[in-house]
């Protein structure tokens, strides 16, 4: 599932071959993955083009022309692939099979842009959406959405207020959206293992030392997944050899049964917490 470093990695990609790229034509290969009605998105996209990619939690924002937006989000396992001859970008859910070979039976959306460079909007169990937008509508995405974890105002007396007098369990806060945008199952399983805390907590059962930790587990764990291009696409390279290495660096997603790399002692268990399989390690996580 594509988090804040998988976003913020395809749009800073985007970002740097695709503005101002006039959009010729739009196929939408599968209706509801439009929301809206689709002919007043083909009409507000055909002639347009993106002026600014930017993103909010695990939103794509893209402003148009006309103050309009085109809003992406890749839920579960959609992917954003860009095709400009033999160069392709490719952003979002960690595919296995690695299926470049475009348009697929996962392409939904493609926008066909005049210098015949292309854009196809994957996705496998077909959650995620686009939508265009006025300035409204990002309010409203806005009013959902708690703290971006890298920005300036997340300061560690901000976290220590948002965690106040709230008892909730850490794992299901830490997912909420509405308090820090942007993680998902991976990063608050890694922040919580790098704090040294059990996703079974509370939140009100930790003590100083634990919530400053977290606090700086959060930020450097995005920080590193960012740097190495997230987790997605670990077999694929694109035309600059660049791929999503933070796999190789993940501690405990996906090494359930694995001996733990930090204390050598504990196995890596995976268990269900905030309704998420979730892996820590019993030994050194308390
Ligand atoms: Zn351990």
């Amino acid at each position: 599932m594509p988090e804040l470093p998988e976003v913020q990695t395809i749009i800073d990609d985007l970002n740097k071959v695709i503005l101002n790229k006039k959009i010729k034509k739009i196929d939408i290969l599968l209706s509801k993955i439009v929301r809206g009605t689709n002919s007043s998105f083909i009409k507000i996209l055909k002639n347009n083009s993106f002026q600014n990619i930017s993103r909010r939690g695990k939103y794509i924002i893209i402003s148009l022309a006309n103050n309009r937006f085109l809003v992406i989000h890749l839920r579960m396992t959609g992917q954003i692939i860009y095709l400009q001859g033999n160069n392709l970008i490719a952003g979002g859910h960690s595919d296995k099979s690695n299926n470049f070979n475009l348009p697929n039976r996962q392409t939904h959306l493609i926008l066909h842009f005049t210098d015949q460079s292309q854009l196809f909007y994957n996705d496998q169990r077909q959650f995620g959406f686009l939508e265009i937008i006025n300035q409204k509508g990002l309010g409203r995405i806005e009013n959902k959405l708690g703290i971006e974890p890298l920005s300036k105002g997340f300061t560690y007396s901000y976290f220590q207020d948002l965690l106040k007098d709230k008892k909730r369990n850490i794992k299901a806060f830490l997912l909420d959206q509405k308090y820090i945008a942007g993680l998902g199952n991976i990063y608050v399983d890694e922040s919580l293992f790098l704090a040294h805390i059990l996703p079974t907590r509370s939140l009100d059962s930790l003590n100083k030392k634990e919530t400053k930790d977290l606090y700086l587990a959060i930020k450097q764990v995005l920080k590193l997944a960012i740097k190495y291009r997230g987790t997605t696409f670990n077999n694929y390279k694109d035309a600059h050899g660049r791929q999503g290495n933070f796999i190789k660096r993940l501690k405990v997603y996906g090494q359930e049964n694995q001996k733990c790399m930090r204390c050598q002692k504990g196995v890596i268990k995976k268990i269900r917490v905030a309704g998420r399989g979730t892996r820590y390690c019993p030994e050194c996580q308390k």
